[in-house]
């Protein structure tokens, strides 16, 4: 007999302190809709169902969208940057300037290659990389800049080209938040470097597990074999009708790409960047307006040059005029029901970095500092007004019960 689970009959907590009748809100729920269910459907009724024609056709709307001069389709942005790491040719003995105040995956991928990744702090604003901390650190070693454009809004690329050109140094973009962003103009990803995008779940468009590398058309072609087991050419097509068994393994390359059934997904989502994009900005404008006059809170600020997208709405607390720290502040959110998060504990806190590297949390001042301030408040095209709505008096009530 299948036993199954039925959220019905499980009793309600009894201790439960939670005012009647809310329900949870979740941080970051996809935004799905029939095309997606249809696409995804098509795909697996079709002959083929890993990377294919549909997988060729994202990376060519996302080149046509965007301004890539060529495209990767991966399984993540970790692979991305991962292969992107392997096609610049960075190893052991190599040293990479990473942001402490990103996800891990970013430096974790400079281990992965046998480089060192150095951390460097962040501008108090942006919570991107500071361009004077990047100068500071350069050595002989040091072979590339790995800018993260935090929430969607794009580091300072012009601080940080005439850094990489002055010292010959490579710039792979973590643009794991920015897809659609604009800094001075140009689109991140339109250049000749290398970027790589997310589409995880949480983020602006989602393929559930997926990602696109965009760089010039060498640097892609070099990374399309490293991404499938160094098989040179078009090996993907090895099955079809007109593809050729025979293949060269040129270097031990890994397994990365993206099937057809998430491709099928991400060019939909894709097409709807922009509308789940206006919804976002919607959102943010509303806790903009609603938070903008409480001292307890500071909302986030955008440079005039830069068109940002919204993946994160990272709020910080003003702990001078409040009673509780961040930590108690979550706390107060999840009782009422808010699926807050915080982006990022940064890298020198984890303890893998701090004790290979011997780091403190003082050599980070400024992430340090804001890591104990920033709280992301739930954000996604899928929240309707009411739970918006609510989020917004969740806030407002904690503000006020625990103001100094
Ligand atoms: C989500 C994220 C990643 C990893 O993306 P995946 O597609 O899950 O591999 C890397 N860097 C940052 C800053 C992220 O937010």
């Amino acid at each position: 007999m299948q036993v199954r689970f039925d959220p019905l009959q499980v009793a309600p907590s009894p201790a439960s302190s939670k005012p009647a009748m809310s329900e949870f809100i979740p941080f970051s729920p996809p935004h799905i809709t029939e095309e997606e269910i249809q696409a995804v459907v098509e795909t697996l009724r079709s002959p083929w169902i890993t990377t294919g024609p549909q997988t060729k056709a994202l990376e060519a709307e996302f080149c046509e969208l965007y301004g890539a001069p060529a495209a990767l389709a991966l399984n993540s942005c970790t692979a991305g940057m991962h292969v992107g790491l392997m096609t610049l040719d960075i190893e052991r003995g190599h040293e990479v300037i990473v942001p402490t105040h990103t996800f891990c995956a970013t430096a974790n991928v400079v281990e992965h290659v046998g480089a060192t990744p150095i951390l460097v702090d962040v501008q108090a604003d942006t919570l991107n990389i500071d361009p004077d901390q990047v100068r500071r650190c350069i050595t002989p070693r040091t072979k590339a800049i790995m800018p993260v454009h935090f929430a969607g809004h794009p580091a300072d690329m012009d601080e940080i080209w005439a850094i990489a050109n002055e010292h010959g140094l490579e710039v792979l973009e973590d643009a794991a938040h920015p897809v659609s962003a604009k800094y001075k103009g140009a689109y991140i990803g339109s250049g000749s470097n290398l970027a790589s995008f997310s589409f995880y779940a949480t983020k602006n468009m989602t393929t559930a597990e997926g990602g696109i590398l965009t760089g010039s058309q060498e640097l892609i072609e070099k990374a399309r074999v490293i991404g499938l087991h160094g098989m040179d050419k078009d090996a993907w097509k090895r099955f079809d009708k007109g593809g050729s068994w025979k293949y060269d393994v040129v270097t031990p390359g890994f397994k990365y790409n993206l099937p057809d059934v998430l491709a099928a997904l991400g060019r939909v989502q894709l097409k709807r960047l922009p509308e789940m994009q206006a919804r976002r900005r919607e959102i943010v404008a509303r806790y903009s307006q609603a938070f903008a006059g409480i001292p307890q809170v500071e909302v986030p600020q955008v440079r005039s040059y830069v068109d940002p997208v919204w993946h994160l709405y990272v709020l910080r607390i003003n702990p001078d005029r409040l009673k509780i720290d961040r930590d108690d502040f979550m706390r107060e959110l999840a009782l009422r029901d808010v699926g807050a998060s915080v982006h990022y504990t940064p890298l020198h806190l984890h303890s893998f970095y701090a004790n290979k590297y011997g780091l403190k949390p003082e050599d980070f001042p400024v992430s340090t500092q804001e890591f104990h301030r920033i709280i992301s408040l739930p954000l996604s095209p899928a929240h309707t007004d009411a739970q918006i709505g609510r989020v917004i008096e969740a806030v407002e009530e904690v503000c006020s019960l625990y103001s100094c």
